[in-house]
């Protein structure tokens, strides 16, 4: 029988996030927005922030920005980036974040990519800038955002200065009628795997992401939280959280430049009473060493969000053992980037709990997710064995880079390709394998890179360990380890220990061929393990060149 459709009587709102400013001018008012800087801690309020996000809006404006424009941020995480990512969406221009970790012949492409129109620049980059100067045509202003006396460096273009530009504008701003289609930020692949593809979002999937992100059973951020974000702004908006600090009236405590100093991050966290942070393992494998070796602790701090790569037991099970309780999640820039979270069910029995906590959890309300058999695109069972590639659908999944870029990524039927592996539990636990391009091919079957490098970490003498496979005459590709031994155990630790120690822990067939201890394992751009890196100037495989001369 046909059901007559009858429309609902729901108004038309757009989601946007001039809603979240609107939320922290009329409730967040006296919520503090709080930056380290060189010359020391910089203490604001959304209330005072929001006449200056108005006056920026107008300094926008007045340099030419139109809707639609690409206005791009090298910065640090403070309270003027904080600025800007209210001011330019809520204008109707795109905030364009870049990643200051990049090398210049990236950021040279992802600027010509964009075709940014206008660069806002903290003082500190501008070392990081000048490569790029005079290979970046779209750029027709350069705003510099100083501490201190505003100075650009020889060599550099006319720079026009931040609060100068602020103070000449008004306190209020005629902001547009945004619809929820228009774009309001973008964001690049970091390019672990491959060129870096410009991801746009809209007003409403930020919006929905926000919702997303402050839900109990997701991060679960609240107005009572002090959240210290060590991820970078422009590593997928800071997950978000930046914006769900706003929607919801945290208090946001920045790092500025000493994002990678554990001693800053634990002097800020304690000084400001943070309860929330957030980051990526390599974070936080240097913040536990401090906290053990210093005897100093985070009390207040009652969860530690962690993704962007998988979480170590051993970086859990140490996080725990000085009371911070990692909350692992899962996702890409693709995917604004909340995917799943790693939160465990209400009646799970106790010993289950840290094997879940270390899955990359259950799917996001709101996102749909499948693995599907790589050869023959079938959806395959959620049983905790079958593994595929994962597939997710949802209001805050791209469907497309910018330019057109990669249009395969998205199936026939619109799930978008993540290039992870993974298999998914009965219950819902998504447990990751691998990405496509970095599990090991050997004698037909699949060796999880991942797996195996968690069980590397977990030898005591260890502190990092990343897994590659490399060529191997008869089985392909065979698993060869590299090793980042404890400073106190180098050059104390062998090769035969540490397959000893694997051999109760993994299959026989996943034993690797052979360790190489290294001193760091190189990183990408947003920290993580780089792997390109490590197969560009890996030497072959003693045992698969034998196999080689034989043949
Ligand atoms: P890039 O793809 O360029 O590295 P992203 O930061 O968007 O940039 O990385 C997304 C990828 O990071 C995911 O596709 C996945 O492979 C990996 N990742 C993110 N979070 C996790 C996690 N919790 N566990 C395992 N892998 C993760």
């Amino acid at each position: 029988m046909e059901v007559a459709a009858v429309e609902g009587l729901m108004q038309d709102y757009e989601l946007s996030l001039q809603h979240v400013l609107w939320r922290i001018e009329r409730l967040h008012q006296k919520k503090e927005v709080v930056t380290k800087r060189d010359e020391g801690i910089h203490r604001t309020t959304y209330g005072e922030m929001v006449p200056r996000i108005n006056r920026l809006a107008g300094v926008l404006k007045q340099i030419g920005v139109k809707p639609g424009d690409r206005v791009a941020t090298l910065a640090w995480n403070n309270n003027r980036h904080l600025e800007l990512y209210y001011a330019v969406p809520c204008m109707g221009a795109v905030l364009h974040t870049l990643n200051l970790r990049l090398f210049p012949q990236h950021l040279e492409f992802i600027i010509n990519d964009a075709e940014d129109k206008v660069l806002f620049v903290d003082q500190s980059l501008l070392p990081l800038l000048k490569p790029l100067i005079g290979k970046i045509p779209s750029i027709k202003t350069y705003v510099l955002m100083a501490e201190g006396n505003p100075a650009a460096a020889d060599g550099m273009p006319a720079m026009l200065d931040y609060e100068t530009m602020l103070a000449a504008e008004s306190e209020s701003y005629p902001w547009p009628k945004i619809s929820e289609r228009m774009a309001a930020a973008m964001c690049y692949t970091s390019g672990t795997t491959g060129n870096p593809k410009g991801v746009v979002y809209s007003h409403r999937s930020q919006f929905i992401h926000t919702m997303g992100v402050l839900q109990g059973d997701n991060l679960g951020l609240t107005e009572a939280d002090s959240l210290l974000p060590v991820v970078p702004m422009f590593h997928a908006n800071s997950w978000g959280l930046p914006y769900a600090a706003g929607m919801a009236g945290a208090k946001v405590v920045f790092p500025g430049r000493f994002s990678a100093d554990a001693k800053s991050i634990v002097e800020l966290a304690q000084e400001e009473e943070v309860t929330f942070l957030a980051g990526v393992p390599t974070v936080w494998i240097g913040l536990a060493s401090y906290l053990k070796e210093s005897g100093q602790r985070l009390p207040k701090v009652r969860t530690v969000v962690c993704g962007g790569s998988a979480v170590p037991r051993s970086l859990m099970e140490t996080m725990d053992s000085v009371g911070l309780r990692i909350l692992h999640a899962w996702g890409m820039t693709e995917t604004s980037p909340l995917g799943s979270v790693a939160r465990v069910a209400a009646g799970t029995r106790e010993e289950d709990e840290l094997r879940l906590r270390l899955t990359q959890g259950r799917v996001a309300p709101g996102v749909e997710i499948r693995i599907t058999d790589p050869t023959s695109g079938e959806e395959l069972p959620w049983d905790g064995v079958a593994f595929g590639e994962i597939q997710v659908r949802g209001p805050w999944i791209a469907r497309g880079y910018h330019n057109g870029y990669d249009p395969d990524k998205l199936t026939e039927d619109g799930w978008f390709r993540t290039g992870d592996v993974a298999k998914i539990s009965p219950e819902g636990y998504i447990q990751i394998v691998d990405r496509t391009k970095d599990v090991i091919k050997s004698g037909g079957e699949w060796i999880s890179s991942v797996e195996l490098e968690n069980a590397v970490m977990a030898h005591p003498k260890i502190i990092e360990a990343a897994v590659i496979g490399l060529p191997h005459a008869k089985w392909d590709e065979r698993p060869v380890v590299y090793a980042v031994p404890r400073p106190e155990f180098k050059g104390q630790v062998t090769e035969e220990e540490i397959k000893d120690f694997l051999k109760d822990k993994v299959a026989r067939w996943w034993l690797p061929d052979e360790v190489r201890f290294i001193d760091e394992v190189p990183k990408t751009s947003v920290g993580k393990f780089d792997k390109k890196v490590l197969r560009a100037n890996a030497t072959p495989i003693k045992e698969g060149m034998k196999q080689e001369a034989r043949k």
